[in-house]
Formats: structure tokens, sequence, C-alpha cells
């Protein structure tokens, strides 16, 4: 008996890269009429409390990133002992970054401490230099469907669905995680794009159910193969967020090799939605230079 040959696979890769290179240039364009006009390059300052956490690696990449288009980014690093002082220390420091005219935008690595309140430290950065979109400002603005910082990962897997060409007017979306700095924003978003949204979360009852009926999907669970080729639509457009170390490899939510046999375009993991992201951050600490200069100019009017 022969077995049938193995479905050969039909998605389109969205990778990120190539995406991340344009707006990096855009960036760098960007960069360079800043110093032109201000003598100075724009400013973007990472608040670390601890350099060994995780994140150290992609914060790293951020500034990187930063060097390659000209901005300067740098590391605050904020000492403490405990979290009463953790959490003093890093309001403090963030205030001073706040007041600083070279600092246009401020990102604070995460997770924060233990014990130290996420809350205090997210209000103490000025919403007009909150690049991630991680203030409450910032959250209100997005529910309401007004312009402010959006978070950079929900921002890139919005603009990965835009390049796959897929039409949301009417789409059925299903985003997985409810997250405040992924999956929530993207909710919101594609609402605002007229897709039907669906947020799943851990206590969905039938998720494999939820996920057939997408037209789009994105998955921001951080759980390696929690969807797979057999729960998809054929022709879904799959983002996946996802990051996650398996036997020492970066995979994402999805079962890639099972799932792009069905999609019609998928981003793959690692070299999807992360490259974007980190270029869409720099756009944003460039918006956040262009919007602190109108603030000033309005108050100095
Ligand atoms: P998070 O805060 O831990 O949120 C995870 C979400 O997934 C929660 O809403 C959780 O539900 C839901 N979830 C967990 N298990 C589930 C299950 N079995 N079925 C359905 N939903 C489930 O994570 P996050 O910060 O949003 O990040 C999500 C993933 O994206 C992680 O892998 C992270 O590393 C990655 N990430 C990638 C980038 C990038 O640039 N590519 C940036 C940031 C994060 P509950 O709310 O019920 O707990």
């Amino acid at each position: 008996m022969t077995s049938a040959p193995a479905a050969a696979p039909i998605a389109r890769r969205l990778e990120g890269a190539p995406f991340a290179g344009e707006i990096r240039d855009r960036v760098a364009g960007e960069v360079r009429a800043h110093v032109r006009v201000r003598g100075h390059p724009p400013g973007l300052a990472v608040v670390v409390c601890g350099r060994s956490a995780p994140s150290m690696v992609y914060l790293e990449r951020i500034l990187k990133a930063c060097a390659q288009v000209g901005i300067e980014g740098s590391f605050v690093d904020v000492p403490g002992i405990g979290a009463a002082d953790q959490e003093a220390k890093l309001t403090q420091a963030i205030h001073a970054l706040n007041d600083d005219p070279r600092v246009n935008g401020i990102i604070v690595q995460m997770p924060l401490p233990d014990g130290v309140q996420l809350k205090t430290v997210v209000d103490a950065i000025d919403p007009l230099k909150d690049i991630d979109g991680i203030h409450p400002l910032n959250a209100g603005l997005l529910r309401l469907g007004y312009e402010g910082f959006i978070p950079a990962t929900a921002h890139a897997a919005l603009e990965m669905i835009h390049r796959s060409g897929v039409e949301l007017v009417g789409a059925n979306a299903v985003v997985v995680g409810r997250s405040p700095v992924v999956g929530m924003p993207l909710a919101f978003m594609l609402t605002k794009e007229d897709a039907t949204v669906t947020v799943c979360h851990s206590k969905t009852r039938d998720l494999g159910a939820e996920v057939r009926r997408a037209d789009v999907l994105v998955v921001a669970a951080g759980k390696p193969g929690l969807v797979t080729g057999a729960m998809l639509k054929p022709g879904v457009v799959v983002i996946d967020v996802g990051i996650n170390v398996v036997d020492g490899r970066i995979v994402g939510d999805v079962d890639f090799d099972s799932a792009e046999k069905v999609a019609s375009a998928i981003t793959p993991v690692p070299g999807g939605v992360g490259p974007l992201t980190n270029a869409l951050l720099l756009s944003h600490l460039m918006r956040a230079a262009q919007r602190q200069d109108q603030a000033k100019e309005h108050f100095e009017a």
C-alpha cells in the first residue's frame, strides 16, 4: 500500500524583515531631518532594574536598531534593594527622563521586579513619551478610537494583517490572548477596521470551534503548539505573535508545519512579527519627538 503524498504548503510566508527594513529606512531619514533642525539626535531611554532578566536580549536588540538609524538609545540602570526602594527609584528615574528634553521616548523593562507595582511605574511615564502605549491614557485613547501610542507588538501584528492583503471589513477575526499589550489592543484595532472580533483566553470553552471560524487569526498566548493546522479554516491568515523556547529553539504558538498547509498566509517564528515590532518602536519614537515639538509650540504660543 502506498501512502498518500504529503500536502504541499500553500501559505505565503509573511516575513517581517523586509517590512522592518522599509520602516527603518524611513525612520533614518526622519532622524537626519531631526538632527538638522535641532542639532542633536532623538533619544530613547530604556529603564532597567536588574540586567539579568530574559527581556535583556529584546532590549539590547532595540538599542542596536536605534544605533543603526542614528537614534541615541541608552540603558538607564535603576539600583535598589527590595520592592519599595526599587519602586521609588524607578519612578524617580522616570520623572527625570520625563523632564529631559533630549529623551523623546521611554520604555521600561518588563516584567518588573517582584513586589513593584506595575500601575505606579506605568503612571509615572509621560504619556507623550510612552512609545509602547502602556500608559492608561494611551490605552484609553486606543479604546475610544483616538490617536495615541499603541503597543508596538499589537501594531506589528496589525501591520502584518494589512500586508497580507486580507479584506478586514466584515471578516471574522479571532484573537487568542487578552493581554493589555497584545490581545486587547489588537481586538480594539480590528474592531475599528470593521472586522467582527472574537477574543479567546484561557477560560474559552472550545478554542478549536472559535479558531475554526477565523478568516484572520492572531495568536498571542505564549503556549507553543496551541493552534494546529487541523483547527484552521482553509485560507485563513495566521499571525503568530507567540515567542517560546522549546528544546533551545524559538517557536511560536502555532504549529507552523501543519498550519502552513491550510492557511493562505502565515507569519514564521522567529522572523515574522518580532522584527517588525522592533522597527515600529523606532517609528513611534519619531512620532513622539514630533508630538513633543507640537506640544511645546502649543504651550509657547
Ligand atoms: P500574557 O500577558 O501572558 O497573555 C497571554 C494570554 O493568552 C492571556 O490572555 C491568556 O488568557 C491567554 N492564554 C493562555 N493560555 C491559553 C489557552 N490555553 N487558550 C487560550 N488562551 C490562552 O502574554 P503576552 O504578553 O500577551 O504575550 C503573548 C505571547 O506573545 C508570548 O509568547 C510573548 O512572548 C509573545 N510576545 C511577542 C512579542 C513580539 O514582538 N513578537 C512581543 C510581546 C510578546 P488569560 O487572560 O485567561 O490568562
